[in-house]
């Protein structure tokens, strides 16, 4: 707060030495506002012709001719922003207009660097405001002590040195959102870098929103297929769920978040993918083949490089969600992909240790759990009351080694709903999706799985955690009786069902099939190495000859104990009269 006591002098500026009566006005103005014993200094300034300038210490009152121009300016701004017809409402506000004299508070800068400024002089200045410096740049106050104010930069610092001015604006970041984000590239603060031209905004979201309270929300119920048979069967993800990509580098992350967002086809609903410290030259790629897949139509992509500013990577995933609100409250379905938190969570730390903040468990500082919780919380399923609509979260986190209970991975794994870890062993072993069933879990998707799929994913996760078992205590025996040798053989024909290539996502019918008759064992007969094509060639007889099984569990999502003895019965016939049969002599 102001101390009115110390503040012992206000100076005014004009080119004219105001009169007895101005000064006076001046004098009672001032003792009104800051009390008396407030010394009026005036000085000579050529800058001002047309009127005054008055500075009682950080507070400026403009009255001169540019300073009521400003006033003008900022007002018509301000009331053509409502997107309301603007013209006559700026002919009334002209005609009702006298300038005020409105009290700006103008700062300096302390210091600047790294995309950080501290500035002096604002006591009033809030958390979170931004702050205009010299040149146009732009600030948010993230640091307040009780004479300075920490600023993180989302413009070049280059145009700044310390002595600069800085005005506040009394805002919070925001970003535009609207329909016409849709397809569109964007950078953390909503500006296209795609070079396709203005993007037309609805409506002025701010980044930082209250997550939805516990009773506008509604259970997770309706599933979001990702069209990957190992996820959708076992570990299946609901709308309106936080579910977790967790595993090292290059195990692929990204790319179950990508084939996921391809399967959105047709299905109504907006994927927004946060890229957040990536090569732009990866993102341009991933960007191309959404194109190419039409996908990009109802993508929107809110890019934050890893040349971008920590402040700007910092924003974005807040930013995207931002975004994604806005479709969510006209009752939408959203899907959201986080890629990737860790470096998210890297460029907080240097903000904050540029900012001072003491550092706290692997150099992050103490309020990194909330970082990624008051982000997470957002996702929601939205009762009907409030339209029904819902926000998916695929955060991606990168491990080292394998190490979930490194600061970061737990953090997060406590916030979500499950995760899908992915371990490279796996991945290098050619088992991609590299899935580790042991280590995944979904803990509210089950709910949103059709009757189809739950039936036919049935003891699925168990057939492969007893596999997992036996062929660690079997790896290094020699001999193994015949029941042993046929559990692991059916082990590793599940295993390679669940293969699957990139890009490749398998339909809800698709997997309901594939899923009933490997688990009746009756792809057990064919060689390991065929199973793919041999599957695709399977399904491929089920479109073109039985058509109305796929259909009827396409559409309805239930599988009748008829249509499963039928499915078990034909995918038995088909291996026995087209499997090359692996006999052992
Ligand atoms: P990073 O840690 O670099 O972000 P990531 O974990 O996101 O990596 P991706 O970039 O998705 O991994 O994938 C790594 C590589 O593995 C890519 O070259 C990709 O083409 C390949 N890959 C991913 N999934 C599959 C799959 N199902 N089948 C075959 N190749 C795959
Ligand atoms: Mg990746």
């Amino acid at each position: 707060m102001k101390d009115k006591k110390l503040i012992k002098e206000a100076v005014l500026y004009s080119s004219v030495e105001p009169d007895s009566t101005q000064q006076k006005r001046f004098r009672d103005f001032i003792a009104a506002k800051y009390g008396p014993d407030i010394q009026l200094i005036w000085k000579k300034d050529g800058k001002y012709p047309n009127g005054f300038r008055l500075e009682v210490e950080s507070d400026v009152y403009d009255w001169s001719i540019e300073g009521r121009f400003e006033q003008l300016k900022q007002m018509l701004k301000n009331s053509a922003s409502d997107g309301s017809d603007s013209i006559p409402l700026m002919k009334e506000n002209i005609r009702s207009w006298t300038p005020e004299a409105l009290a700006r508070e103008v700062g300096t800068v302390l210091t600047v660097g790294d995309g950080i400024a501290t500035v002096g002089g604002l006591p009033n200045a809030t958390y979170g405001e931004i702050l205009i410096f010299d040149g146009g740049v732009r600030g948010m106050i993230q640091n307040l002590t009780e004479t300075e104010a920490g600023c993180i930069l989302f413009d070049d610092d280059g145009q700044i040195s310390s002595g600069s001015k800085v005005v506040r604006t009394g805002k919070r970041a925001g970003i535009p959102v609207g329909e016409g984000f849709l397809g569109r590239v964007v950078n953390s603060l909503g500006v296209p870098i795609d070079k396709k031209g203005e993007i037309p905004a609805s409506e002025y979201y701010p980044i930082e929103r209250p997550a939805p309270a516990i009773i506008d929300r509604q259970p997770v119920n309706c599933p979001l297929k990702t069209g990957i048979m190992a996820i959708d069967s076992m570990f299946p993800i609901g709308r309106g769920q936080r579910e977790l990509i967790i595993g090292d580098r290059q195990t692929g992350k990204s790319s179950i978040a990508i084939d996921t967002i391809l399967n959105q086809k047709g299905k109504n609903v907006i994927c927004i993918y946060v890229s957040i410290g990536q090569k732009s030259s990866s993102v341009a790629k991933f960007v191309r083949d959404l194109e190419e897949k039409g996908a990009m139509e109802y993508t929107i992509v809110l890019h934050a490089s890893a040349s971008d500013t920590a402040p700007m990577q910092y924003i974005a995933p807040y930013a995207g969600t931002s975004i994604g609100e806005y479709f969510m409250q006209q009752g939408k379905d959203v899907l959201i992909v986080y890629d990737d938190l860790t470096k998210h969570a890297v460029a907080y730390r240097s903000i904050s240790l540029l900012l001072g903040r003491s550092p706290g468990r692997e150099a992050y500082p103490g309020d990194v759990f909330y970082l990624h919780s008051r982000l997470l919380e957002r996702s929601a399923h939205l009762s009907d009351e409030k339209g029904g609509g819902s926000m998916t979260a695929l955060p991606i986190v990168e491990t080292q080694a394998g190490d979930v209970s490194a600061y970061i991975p737990t953090n997060i794994i406590s916030i979500t709903d499950g995760q899908i870890f992915l371990e490279s062993e796996l991945f290098f072993a050619g088992q991609r999706p590299a899935v580790n069933v042991g280590l995944s879990v979904s803990r509210v998707g089950g709910d949103a799985q059709t009757k189809a799929m739950k039936s036919a994913a049935g003891t699925l996760r168990l057939e492969l955690a007893q596999y997992r078992e036996m062929k660690m205590f079997t790896q290094f025996a020699s001999d193994l009786d015949d029941e042993t040798k046929k559990q692991l053989a059916f082990g590793e024909t599940l295993m390679h069902v669940l293969r699957q290539a990139q890009g490749e996502s398998r339909q809800q019918y698709e997997q309901v099939i594939i899923l009933t008759a490997v688990l009746a064992k009756t792809l057990t007969p064919v060689k390991l190495n065929d199973i793919r094509d041999f599957v695709g060639k399977m399904l491929d007889h089920f479109r073109k000859n039985h058509a109305a099984i796929c259909d009827r569990i396409e559409k309805t999502g239930v599988l009748s104990p008829e249509d499963r003895s039928d499915i078990i019965e034909i995918a038995s016939k088909f291996v026995s009269e087209n499997a090359e049969i692996e006999t052992e002599l």
